[in-house]
């Protein structure tokens, strides 16, 4: 009786070994396939997630909304931030929402970590715009820096914005400002802070493009290397299942809807044309973009 149930023990305990590394491994694979552009090497790092209001969305109607994403109140979003190895750098574009948002996040430097890198080792951190989902995994609550080797790059209307004279920005956004602050000082403090002009090209084929109106200065990074373009559009997408079949349907929580819509458009019409890869912060899979009547079809790259 004692060995019966020893073997069904030993048994189950090494199914159970089996299935758990099975699942390791999936994830370990993941995180260390590069998706390879030119010389550039790219790895989706999924920090957590979040879910998003439905209730946020604005220019569509709810039956629309229904047929897409069926009948509930909110869609879980991935929050991924990018590593890029390029021949000289070890890059990330954003740092997704630490460990400290009240959801499942906070799973950036593991993922690193997996990709074969450790924090110290990345250059640079672009930032596509001051939300916390972005920001936020930049620095410990303790108030250390998460990347201590890092220099951050920020459009200087974003940052021209949040970092002015307190008593300058609105009253009901200055607790906002105070936090942003405070995640950023590390690397201000230490001269590892850096602001960029619209277009401005920040070298390596790195170029830092104009997507205004999610938030005032928010920025998408065009990466070309051997003749073959990524652009990490942080959130010029936040519903993938509904805004590239509407582009023109904005959220409540855009800084300015209409020119939020703009921008949406205007850059996926480019990617299309151009054929670039397009990597959001919360789009499940990297993606390619194809015209498809009034809005757009996605196309995934590979596993990505
Ligand atoms: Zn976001």
């Amino acid at each position: 009786m004692f060995s019966k149930s020893l073997i069904r023990y030993t048994f189950t305990l090494l199914l159970f070994i089996e299935l758990t590394s099975f699942v390791t491994m999936g994830q370990t694979n993941k995180a260390t396939q590069p998706l390879v552009v030119g010389d550039l090497n790219i790895y989706k790092l999924q920090d957590g997630q979040t879910y998003l209001q439905v209730s946020d969305l604005l220019g569509i109607n709810p039956d629309k909304t229904k047929k897409l994403v069926g009948d509930i109140d909110s869609v879980c979003v991935p929050i991924n931030s990018y590593l890029i190895k390029t021949p000289k750098h070890v890059l990330l574009v954003d740092a997704g929402a630490g460990i400290n948002s009240g959801e499942d996040t906070g799973h950036l430097t593991e993922q690193l970590k997996k990709a074969g890198i450790e924090p110290n080792q990345i250059d640079a951190i672009l930032i596509t715009h001051f939300h916390f989902d972005h920001i936020s995994g930049l620095t410990t609550a303790e108030g250390k820096p998460v990347f201590p080797n890092a220099t951050l790059y920020i459009s200087k209307v974003e940052s021209d914005y949040w970092m002015r004279d307190l008593d300058s920005i609105p009253e009901n956004q200055r607790i906002r400002a105070s936090k942003y602050r405070g995640i950023l000082a590390p690397y201000v403090s230490t001269n590892r802070y850096r602001t960029f002009l619209q277009n401005e090209n920040l070298g390596e084929g790195i170029k830092a493009m104009p997507a205004y109106g999610h938030t005032i200065g928010h920025t998408v990074y065009a990466f070309v290397s051997k003749g073959e373009e990524v652009w990490f559009i942080g959130d010029l997408i936040h519903f993938e299942k509904i805004q590239f079949t509407y582009p023109k349907v904005s959220l409540l929580f855009d800084y300015n809807g209409s020119m939020a819509i703009d921008s949406r458009l205007d850059y996926f019409r480019r990617a299309a044309n151009t054929n670039a890869y397009v990597a959001g912060t919360h789009l499940t899979k990297i993606v390619k973009l194809k015209t498809d009547e009034n809005g757009f079809k996605a196309i995934p790259v590979n596993s990505y």
